[in-house]
């Protein structure tokens, strides 16, 4: 086994870095709303061999905006519940599409797939470009579907600061109140990408810790890129226990 994975304990998809959202807070920069996807099939065979090898707890999808292409996380969480991983996870922005039977049958597939933990990204920033009622009416057919849902906000500077974004982002929330959703703790914006570019001002005290950085030399999370790329390697090139095996930081 290999040192440096000796505690890999989860399997991450950046689906796509294509997304609906122009969100001025995104660590990634701008986005198309179409692009690069990872393949379902062979994401879905990685997460197979991973799990043969390791025991992993959780696999988790995201992007860009992942229901861009749900046949990929539906081929990856159906791979997650097979193997019996507890938590099956995707975060979201809930605007893939406006048409009412489109998002219903999304969430179905969802639900048949496995997920078990759906991260909905709503607040201040997400719905200066996502409307707000197609985001609600996801939300709704995702509790029809029976998939526990979590509303997973963004935050600047801190939970409690006082600023404008933050004071509409407890509006959004707030606007929630009645579906009965559960609001996660969420996450405090790291100045990066477009958040660096036009939220700089407010990054003048104490910088927040960066969520998205783990030690090279104790790594956890296996993070597949659209394009293939794994832990210094490509999955489309070489097998994955392969690529983990040559793995060194
Ligand atoms: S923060 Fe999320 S929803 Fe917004 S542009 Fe970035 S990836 Fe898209």
């Amino acid at each position: 086994m290999n040192p440096y994975l000796k505690n890999l304990r989860k399997i991450e998809f950046v689906i796509t870095n294509a997304c609906t959202g122009h969100c001025k807070h995104c660590s990634e920069g701008d986005h198309n709303t179409c692009g690069e996807h990872i393949d379902p099939q062979t994401a879905a065979d990685a997460v197979r061999r991973i799990a043969a090898a390791y025991d992993i707890q959780t696999v988790m999808t995201f992007g860009g905006e992942p229901l861009l292409y749900p046949d990929a996380v539906c081929a990856i969480m159906t791979a997650a519940q097979e193997l019996a991983i507890p938590k099956r996870q995707i975060i979201t922005n809930g605007y893939f599409s406006k048409d009412p039977a489109r998002i219903r049958a999304v969430a179905e597939g969802l639900a048949e797939s496995g997920v078990n933990d759906l991260l909905l990204s709503v607040d201040a920033f997400h719905q200066e470009t996502i409307p707000l009622d197609v985001v609600k009416l996801f939300a709704t057919e995702v509790q029809r579907a029976g998939i526990p849902l979590r509303l997973q906000p963004a935050w600047l500077v801190s939970v409690d600061h006082d600023n404008s974004y933050n004071r509409k982002t407890r509006d959004v929330l707030g606007s929630f109140t009645d579906m009965g959703i559960a609001v996660n703790e969420g996450n405090i914006i790291f100045p990066e990408g477009n958040a660096a570019k036009y939220l700089a001002g407010y990054f003048t005290h104490e910088i927040p810790e960066n969520p998205y950085v783990e030690d090279p030399r104790d790594v956890r999370c296996a993070s597949f890129s659209p394009n293939g790329d794994v832990l210094g390697g490509n999955v489309y090139e070489r097998d994955i226990l392969e690529i983990i095996r040559k793995y060194a930081p």
